[in-house]
């Protein structure tokens, strides 16, 4: 059990903790970074904040995870905790919201404004696949791993069904579904082999999906010798699952895949957050400089958020 604690709090400070990085150069270009990396955990830049502060990445996992200390899914539940953080500036680090994206916004007021039922909220369009589900996703991945009793299509379905409050349309599930293998893989097994493990079970799972040949770079066998120059870090939500994984399959410490995540530029602390997540999962939580969990804002908060959510599961 002390294990598995530990093993949430890798993967939710991971996500958090290079969310953090990633936020003082947000759409900073990759010449830019190259000529002066992010080395360390910095402030203001894009956004007029401090140090250590995260972004919506973490604001509507949060609000997730904290819907998930109910010991179930629900799917009202989780769609309340995010009007609390787009309407109220819950889940923040300094009590304002901040970076919202469009397809998260339109979804939400569809719930709040709209009056629409849960299920229809999220926006089906193929406009609408950015990484906005991707990059919230893993605490149900996390709360799904201990649900033995589900089969892996019953898993898969929720975890659609929670990236469809805000992104419904398939690619953007399946971006979710691949997420999951590969975390599911690292918590079983936390050895590099279980990240292209991860990637086959999910190859093979959507090979009837029309909409997995989008996938077909990041499912190929070579997509490990990709070029860093054909690597795109925007907030196209396969473009970022591309690049979060690139950087995954490169590194050897959680530090060295976060610090290149966010040093690709554009879209950093999504991209930072997603390869973070996987990361403390495949290094663990004592692999996340101690420094960087100082300087994380409401550190003390998220803690006990996922101590009480391994207790309810
Ligand atoms: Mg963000």
């Amino acid at each position: 059990m002390k294990d598995f604690n530990n093993t949430v709090k890798a993967v939710i400070f991971g996500h958090a903790v290079a969310d953090a990085l990633g936020v003082p150069v947000e759409f900073c270009d990759r010449d830019e970074l190259d000529e002066n990396p992010v080395t360390d955990m910095t402030g203001f830049g894009t956004y007029p904040y401090p140090e250590g502060c995260w972004s919506d990445d973490t604001s509507m996992s949060l609000g997730t995870l904290e819907s998930l200390t109910l010991g179930m899914v629900n799917y009202d539940d989780i769609m309340i905790n995010f009007g609390k953080w787009y309407y109220k500036d819950e889940f923040t680090p300094t009590g304002e919201m901040f970076d919202v994206g469009n397809t998260c916004s339109y979804a939400i007021d569809n719930y709040f404004v709209n009056k629409k039922p849960v299920n229809l909220c999220g926006l089906d369009n193929e406009q609408s696949n950015g990484n906005g589900s991707l990059m919230r996703i893993h605490p149900v991945a996390l709360y799904l791993y201990t649900r033995k009793n589900l089969s892996t299509e019953e898993k898969i379905e929720i975890i659609h069904s929670v990236s469809a409050l805000t992104h419904a349309h398939e690619r953007s599930k399946i971006a979710c579904g691949i997420y999951a293998f590969v975390l599911w893989e690292l918590m079983d097994n936390p050895v590099r082999e279980s990240i292209l493990n991860g990637l086959n079970k999910a190859k093979e799972y959507y090979k009837s999906y029309p909409e997995s040949d989008k996938y077909s770079k990041l499912f190929n066998k070579t997509f490990i010798l990709t070029k860093r120059s054909d690597i795109s870090s925007s907030g196209y939500v396969v473009a970022t699952l591309e690049a979060a994984v690139y950087c995954l399959l490169h590194s050897k410490s959680y530090e060295e895949c976060v610090l290149s995540a966010v040093n690709l530029g554009d879209d950093t602390d999504t991209v930072g957050a997603i390869a973070g997540g996987l990361a403390g999962a495949l290094y663990g939580l004592d692999s996340i400089p101690e420094k960087w969990l100082t300087a994380l804002k409401k550190k003390e908060y998220i803690d006990d958020m996922c101590e009480r959510a391994v207790k309810a599961w």
